[in-house]
């Protein structure tokens, strides 16, 4: 079985078992408090990511959820699922919302719902420090690339001419095979390739500074629940307007240039 059938298969076992459970969007806390069923995909520093306490879920996106729904009146919760298990969890009803550096595109608002830009991306390449053959986008005709699969850098991949494109199930594992020499680029959301660079202290790697996209990321929505979106807009709204956005902005990204 092919991975992208068994993850599947897994999000579709995972949404009967939510429906078994009773689990619903409207489903109150203990407490009585509404409690919002977030999806992400925490392999993808620094949006969403298990540090140090695997329990608890950091980055620039959990961050942002938590204040989102503590304007809302909900209390959040965490579901850390597959990246491409995630729109079929949102559709089943197993989740509420999606945030996971999610962009924006118009195959995917076939079918969710998309809050207003919350960030704004776009891909870039990462190749071997001493390779001197891939300097842009044009120079990846006929190589092989890693990718996490179901992205936006999935499907541009694809789109270069003879590629031999390797999709995996997060960036971690991309960086894992360029290590390996198992391919000669990886593409992958710009934040992402830095922050690696970074944070791994591999000297062997360098990122290209060429862009291939700009992309918007949005918060997922069940394509029904338009009263939700509105809700989260709202919210998103109101934190760019308070300052309390640009204040979690500044903890992931530093200071707006
Ligand atoms: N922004 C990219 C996409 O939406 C990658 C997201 C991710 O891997 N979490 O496809």
């Amino acid at each position: 079985m092919s991975k992208k059938i068994l993850v599947l298969c897994m999000s579709v076992l995972l949404a009967v078992m939510a429906l078994a459970a009773g689990c619903g969007s409207d489903k109150k806390a203990a407490d009585g408090e509404k409690v919002l069923k977030v999806g992400t995909n925490a392999d993808f520093a620094p949006f969403e990511f298990q540090g140090a306490d695997a329990n608890a879920y950091e980055g620039f996106d959990m961050d942002l959820i938590r204040a989102i729904g503590k304007e809302m009146g909900y209390k959040v919760e965490i579901n850390n699922v597959a990246f491409d298990g995630l729109i079929p969890s949102l559709e089943a009803g197993n989740i509420d919302v999606i945030i996971s550096g999610m962009t924006i595109n118009d195959e995917r608002k076939k079918k969710v719902l998309f809050s207003d830009s919350y960030y704004k991306s776009g891909l870039s390449i990462m190749v071997a420090k001493d390779n001197e053959a891939i300097k842009g986008f044009k120079d990846l005709k006929g190589k092989k690339i890693a990718v996490q699969i179901g992205t936006t850098s999935a499907a541009e991949a694809k789109k270069i001419e003879g590629a031999q494109v390797k999709e995996l199930n997060s960036s971690a594992d991309t960086f894992i095979e360029l290590a390996a020499k198992g391919v000669d680029a990886v593409i992958n959301d710009r934040p992402v390739n830095d922050r690696y660079i970074v944070e791994s202290k591999n000297d062997n790697v360098k990122t290209l500074s060429e862009l291939l996209t700009s992309e918007d990321y949005g918060i997922a929505i069940n394509m029904k629940n338009t009263e939700l979106q509105g809700q989260v807009n709202a919210a998103l709204k109101k934190l760019k307007e308070n300052g309390e956005y640009d204040k979690i902005y500044a903890k992931w990204f530093g200071e707006k240039k």
